[in-house]
């Protein structure tokens, strides 16, 4: 389907951005790399009067690691520039494993990492890494600037935290400790689907192996990532041995309304996604282990 008819802006910086966003006011959009946006509006879902691009926007390039911060994603900086990032991939291998699997080359090519948290899609992978990671979005508006937790930034299927006229600027997506395992893992129907239940883990552990740290995120299993609490404390303080994991991946969806659609029911998804948490684990489990051996040696 074509385009509606629509508005175009470039800005030139993050400032020129909110300043059109103010004077257009709900019926303008910030445009990323358009791999969600555009379609929607294809598809007659959204018809946005403007589109404010930002890609090309000089105060919104490049991503940098930073002391306090870990890796920050400035707005305009593609999913496949961070991704094929070779300090990215020695560091921080955990996020260019994630960005890997969203979509396909194209794709990535073009969509933004901070494209992909605004738009908040419950089965994306981004949204959980920056959960399981506890990132944060830095957000600006006319008015001022802000961070926003992620645990406060998804808010429901495709719904944020960002207030009208907010912009997010940029993503900061802390490290993990020199001992720390992860893994990210997902069912989907095709290659480069969005996933039918996904998850990342995220293991560390003391000299003895007792579980000293533990995080995971679940995607595509509700209207929002969801932190699995319930199974990240059955881990904690506990020698991560398969006993465990198995117990942990049994209590991996309490508390959390698991919701079922033509793609996979209910059922499907919390018994699909308990053997999963059980492979995610056991992969972080492994990471961690040889970590804390070569921290050891
Ligand atoms: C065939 C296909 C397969 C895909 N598969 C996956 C997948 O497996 N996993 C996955 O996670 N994603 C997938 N995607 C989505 C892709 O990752 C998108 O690029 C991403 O979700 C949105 O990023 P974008 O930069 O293209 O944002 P856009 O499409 O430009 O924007 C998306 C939304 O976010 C808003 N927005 C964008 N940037 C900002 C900003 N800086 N501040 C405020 N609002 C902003 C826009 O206004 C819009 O509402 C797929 C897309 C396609 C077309």
């Amino acid at each position: 389907m074509k385009l509606p008819p629509f508005g175009y802006h470039r800005a030139e910086s993050l400032g020129e951005a909110v300043a059109v966003l103010a004077e257009h006011g709900p019926d303008a959009r910030v445009l990323g790399g358009g791999q969600s946006l555009l379609p929607v509006m294809a598809l007659r879902m959204s018809n946005p009067a403007v589109l404010i691009d930002i890609t090309t926007a000089k105060d919104l390039q490049g991503h940098a690691f930073r002391d306090a911060d870990g890796l920050v994603v400035s707005a305009a900086v593609t999913t496949r520039a961070v991704e094929t990032d070779a300090e990215t991939r020695r560091r921080h291998p955990l996020v260019a494993e994630c960005l890997a699997q969203v979509g396909h080359p194209e794709i990535r090519n073009r969509g933004t990492v901070c494209g992909s948290l605004a738009h908040a899609d419950p089965a994306a992978e981004l949204p959980a890494l920056l959960l399981a990671l506890g990132g944060s979005v830095r957000v600006a508006g006319a008015e001022r600037r802000r961070r926003i937790a992620a645990a406060d930034f998804f808010a429901g299927p495709y719904l944020t935290a960002l207030e009208e006229g907010e912009v997010v600027a940029g993503a900061e997506l802390p490290l993990l400790a020199r001992t720390a395992g992860w893994s990210i893992r997902e069912i989907t129907r095709r290659s480069g689907d969005f996933a039918l239940v996904g998850v990342i883990s995220i293991l560390d552990a003391d000299a003895d192996g007792r579980c000293t740290d533990a995080r995971l995120a679940l995607f595509g299993i509700a209207g929002t990532p969801r932190r699995a609490t319930a199974a990240e404390n059955v881990l904690k303080g506990q020698l991560l041995d398969d006993a465990v994991l198995a117990e942990a991946a049994e209590h991996a969806f309490d508390d959390i309304d698991v919701l079922g659609d033509l793609h996979g029911s209910v059922t499907y998804r919390r018994r699909a996604g308990t053997r999963l948490v059980v492979r995610s684990l056991a992969e972080a489990r492994a990471r961690c282990q040889s970590e804390v051996e070569s921290a050891r040696a």
